[in-house]
């Protein structure tokens, strides 16, 4: 223990006085901003920009006659930091960063308090070896230790970005809820003042953008940059997809981090070229949020104005994969379960298709239906790029259509299928079928046996078959080996907390009778209040989604006329003239039921 003597100590602000490193105005005004921010003076110090980190430490620690520690250039063992409690750390500002037989050694804000140093003692049994640090630095490495990513420091961040920006341009107009900007009065920043991407700022605008929009509970986070020629109303803007609707970020990113961020951002993912700007780039950024892994699956993309980047969240936990769930009209459910009946033994095969554009849930659904028929007697495969959800019990196999592997070699949904063959499974999922080579064995194996899933790129059930045989599959094969196709899409759920009824209007009227849906009068139908909604769906009228569905199931006289004729056209007179519900009519009897409005139905929310 470094006691030393019976001489008093010096305090920080002495020793800094004493060797004349700081004028003594300035002193004060670190000593003011220490105590307005309760913070250490040594903080401050390094806050105001009075005295780097390095000079610091080497006063501090050659007047105390105790050896100092730069926490922030050392790799700290978290197993190590984490020997004593996190509150007993926090609160003596001391994280224990080596351990060597019987001696812990331990950064301290206060390595001369012998109270502290008595009491980790006496909690590990350890020699305490004391180092001195900054309070700073330690409570980074506890945060680092104990995974904090959020909580406060989320908060702080977002503050902290959002305070620098109403600095920087006071006047500036906060974007509204309908996605639309006001140019700013001013730029601070000019292209010409480019930020590296080493720099601090960066990290914390990155860290900012992440977190905002994981509070927002955003699906997708778009970082775009549009340049005005005449430079006054540049700007990057920074979008959240919140249920599928795109709304402005908290803060606004500075036009002159755009490199910056983008670079930033590729260096996160580990594989992207960062001086390439010029083509698409892809690649996967992982991330630790209150100590839950997050998965973002990053886009970068070159336009005009520079690279703009497109990153999807990838949740890994927040995936609704109960099939009863998913909002289906219980008849459509009935339909779809029966198609799931009786799987193993070679009894169930053929090839069930989703499809609906992109992001309108079609990999959730096949996930709720592979694990409405997982057992441990089914052996479930699955192809997918990349593997968004963890199901229990499935063989998930991500394959990367795009990875060249040498000599021709690639690892696509068509290798893995084939691979899966040998295998021998009962349900095989593929992520989607968009070439002929995929379509063509994922047949083959629904005409051997198994029962196969997948997802295609159309809009309605009947276009799924006629696009397969546009893509050269025979007719017989596409005839004979689907066994439903189900079109699907999201419609913004209307909030139950503010919604209002309203007797139907005539456009509305005439939208239910133009699509051959009933609507009894006296029917009341449901909107958001006029003037936005409540605080529960933060003044939008419309919280979460609900999926409208087309679920197409080939009876025999559908497979004769496919086998004749594939256009979409008759094929959907036909099996409407089945019973088949379209999804617009799907989408209306979820408007008389008061989840969503007509207009949304009509609308879309690709
Ligand atoms: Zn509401």
């Amino acid at each position: 223990m470094a006691v030393k003597g019976l001489t008093r100590r010096k305090n920080v602000s002495e020793v800094l006085l004493e060797r004349k490193l700081i004028p003594e105005d300035k002193l004060k005004e670190a000593e003011a901003q220490a105590r307005k921010h309760g913070v250490a003076l040594q903080q401050a110090v390094l806050d105001l920009g009075l005295l780097a980190k390095g000079p610091l430490l080497k006063c501090l620690s050659e007047e105390w006659q105790v050896k100092a520690v730069d926490l922030h250039l050392m790799e700290v063992d978290h197993e190590v930091a984490k020997i004593i409690p996190e509150a007993v750390a926090r609160r003596h500002l001391a994280i224990p960063f080596a351990k060597e037989e019987s001696t812990l050694f331990v950064a301290m804000a206060d390595p001369l308090d012998f109270f502290v140093s008595e009491d980790i003692q006496l909690r590990t049994g350890l020699e305490i070896q004391a180092y001195l640090a900054l309070p700073q630095d330690i409570l980074g490495g506890l945060d680092a230790a104990y995974g904090r990513g959020g909580g406060e420091v989320v908060n702080k961040l977002i503050a902290d970005v959002v305070q620098k920006q109403k600095d920087r341009d006071s006047g500036a107009e906060i974007p509204d809820a309908t996605g639309s900007f006001e140019v700013q009065k001013e730029e601070q920043k000019t292209d010409i003042t480019e930020v590296d991407a080493s720099a601090p700022e960066v990290e914390k605008i990155v860290n900012a953008i992440i977190l905002g929009a994981l509070t927002m509970k955003a699906s997708d986070i778009h970082i775009e940059p549009f340049e005005d020629p005449t430079g006054k109303g540049s700007k990057i803007l920074l979008r959240y997809r919140v249920d599928g609707q795109l709304l402005p970020g908290p803060f606004q990113v500075p036009w002159g981090y755009r490199h910056a961020i983008a670079a930033k951002l590729k260096i996160m993912t580990n594989s992207m070229n960062i001086t390439e700007r010029r083509v698409p780039q892809s690649g996967r950024i992982q991330i630790l949020a209150q100590g839950n892994p997050i998965e973002f699956r990053v886009e970068m993309v070159p336009t005009v104005y520079g690279e703009s980047c497109v990153m999807r969240i990838l949740d890994r936990k927040s995936v609704q994969v109960d099939i009863m769930k998913m909002g289906f009209m219980q008849d459509t459910l009935d339909k779809f379960l029966g198609l799931l009946k009786g799987i193993g033994g070679k009894k169930n095969f053929g090839l069930i298709l989703v499809c609906g554009p992109t992001g309108s849930g079609k990999s959730t659904t096949l996930y709720a239906a592979l694990n409405h028929v997982n057992r441990p007697d089914i052996k479930i495969l699955t192809a997918e790029n990349p593997v968004e959800y963890n199901l229990d019990g499935i063989v998930q196999v991500p394959v990367n259509p795009d990875l060249k592997l040498g000599e021709g070699k690639k690892f696509d949904f068509a290798t893995a299928l084939r691979s899966f063959l040998r295998l021998d499974p009962d349900v095989i999922m593929v992520g989607e079928i968009r070439d002929e080579e995929t379509a063509h064995i994922a047949m083959e194996a629904a005409m051997t046996g198994h029962l196969v899933f997948s997802t295609i790129h159309t809009n309605d059930a009947p276009s799924a078959i006629s696009r397969l045989t546009d893509m050269g599959l025979p007719a017989f094969m596409v005839a004979t080996t689907i066994k439903a196709v189900l079109a699907q899409r999201l419609s913004r759920r209307l909030c139950e907390a503010c919604k209002v009824t309203h007797d139907p209007t005539p456009a509305e009227i005439k939208v239910f009778e133009e699509n051959k849906v009933a609507l009894p009068a006296g029917t009341k139908l449901y909107g958001p209040p006029d003037g936005g909604g409540c605080d529960k769906c933060k003044g939008l009228g419309y919280k979460g989604r609900v999926g409208l569905h087309e679920l197409l199931v080939m009876s025999d006289t559908m497979r004769l006329s496919a086998l004749k004729d594939v256009a979409a056209d008759p094929l959907r007179s036909q099996a409407v003239g089945e019973g088949m519900r379209l999804i617009v009519q799907d989408g209306l009897e979820k408007v008389k039921m008061g989840l969503t409005t007509v207009r949304e139905v009509l609308g879309g929310t690709e």
